[in-house]
C-alpha cells in the first residue's frame, strides 16, 4: 500500500501547477500551492502516509461534517432540518442567491456556509466559546489528537474578511433561520475552518465515519450508527460543493473538501483518506488530492456504485 500511494502521489504532482490557492482569505494564500500529500487509515489500525502528509492546513469546510453531527446529537435531527434542507445545490459553496428565492427560506444544504452557519446557531453551550470548545474536544476525540488547535493567524484573517459569511448570516437572522447573536455565531464558524490539522487527521475523521460513529482504536461510540449514515449521505450529495455528481462518478466514495486544500474521504467500513493539496480548481475543490483519490479509486476499486 505504501508504494502504491507513493506513485499515487508522484503521478499526480503536476496537477498542483494548474489549480489556484484560496486568496480570498489572506492567510490562505501564503502556502506553498506544490504540496501534495495523503495518507491512508485502514480498518485493521494501519497507517500509510505518503508525500506532504504532515504538513499542516486548515480544515475550512471539512470542518462542517463535525459541527453538523454535534448539532444533531444537541438538538435531534427533525430540530436541525427545521432549519437546513438536505438538497444538493448547483451553487458555489458561499452563494447568497437562493436564501431569498427558495421558499421557506431556509440553507439548501449543511455543507453550503449558509447551512454551516445556521448548524453552528443550533450547537448548545453557555457561550460562544463555550460551545466552540465543546466542538474542538470533539475533533480532539475523533482525530485522537489532544494538540488540535486553530491557527490563529487564519481565524483572524477569515473573521476580518469574512463579509460574504456575514451577508449570510444576518440575511438568516432577519429571516427566523438563526437567533442568537449573529457576531457569536460567526466566531463558532471562522474558528472551526481555522482548526489545524495534518493528513493524518482527517484520515482518522474519514475512518471514523467509516466506521460509523466508532473510534476504532478505543472502540468508543460516539455518535449514533444513523447520524453517522446521514453525515455519509451529505459528503455524497454535497461534500465536493457544486462537484459532487461528477465526483461520484469518477471516485465514488463519501468525501468533504475545503479550500484549505484538503479532503476527507469515507470509505464505509474500509478506510478513512486524507488528502491535502492547496492549489484549488475553479469550484474551490483541491485539484490533485482530488486527482490523488480518482487513482486510489481506481486502483482499490473503492466506489460503492
Ligand atoms: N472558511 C471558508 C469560507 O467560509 C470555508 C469555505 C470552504 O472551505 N469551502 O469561505
Amino acid at each position: 500500500m505504501d508504494s502504491l500511494l507513493n506513485r499515487i502521489i508522484e503521478k499526480n504532482k503536476c496537477l498542483t501547477n494548474k489549480g489556484k490557492v484560496a486568496s480570498y482569505i489572506p492567510a490562505l494564500e501564503r502556502v506553498n500551492p506544490n504540496y501534495l500529500g495523503a495518507c491512508i487509515a485502514d480498518m485493521n489500525g494501519n497507517l500509510y502516509t505518503a508525500g506532504d502528509y504532515n504538513r499542516k492546513f486548515t480544515l475550512q469546510s471539512i470542518s462542517k461534517t463535525v459541527s453538523l453531527m454535534l448539532a444533531i446529537m444537541d438538538n435531534g435531527t427533525e430540530e436541525v432540518f427545521s432549519k437546513v434542507g438536505m438538497e444538493p445545490t448547483g451553487d458555489a459553496f458561499n452563494s447568497i442567491i437562493r436564501l431569498e428565492t427558495i421558499s421557506p427560506s431556509k440553507p439548501l444544504n449543511p455543507m453550503i456556509n449558509a447551512g454551516a452557519i445556521a448548524v453552528d446557531s443550533m450547537i448548545k453551550g453557555k457561550n460562544s466559546e463555550e460551545k466552540f470548545n465543546r466542538l474542538l474536544k470533539l475533533f480532539r476525540k475523533i482525530c485522537s489528537n489532544e494538540y488540535l488547535n486553530i491557527n490563529e493567524e487564519v481565524y483572524l484573517s477569515e473573521k476580518q474578511t469574512g463579509n460574504r459569511n456575514r451577508a449570510l448570516a444576518y440575511f438568516m437572522k432577519d429571516v427566523g433561520i438563526i437567533s442568537g447573536d449573529v457576531e457569536d455565531i460567526l466566531d463558532i464558524y471562522f474558528k472551526q475552518c481555522s482548526i489545524e490539522v495534518d493528513c493524518i487527521d482527517i484520515a482518522r475523521i474519514g475512518l471514523f465515519l467509516a466506521n460509523n460513529g466508532v473510534i476504532l482504536d478505543t472502540g468508543e461510540r460516539v455518535v449514533e450508527e444513523k447520524i453517522a449514515k446521514t453525515i455519509k449521505t451529505f459528503m455524497v450529495t454535497c461534500g465536493m460543493y457544486n462537484a459532487s455528481g461528477e465526483f461520484a462518478i469518477n471516485v465514488g466514495v463519501p468525501a468533504k473538501s475545503g479550500v484549505g486544500g484538503g479532503i476527507m474521504a469515507a470509505v464505509p467500513l474500509r478506510m478513512g483518506v486524507g488528502v491535502f493539496s492547496p492549489a484549488l480548481d475553479d469550484k474551490g475543490n483541491s485539484l490533485a488530492g482530488y486527482g490523488v483519490l480518482k487513482d486510489l479509486s481506481r486502483e482499490l476499486d473503492l466506489s460503492f456504485f
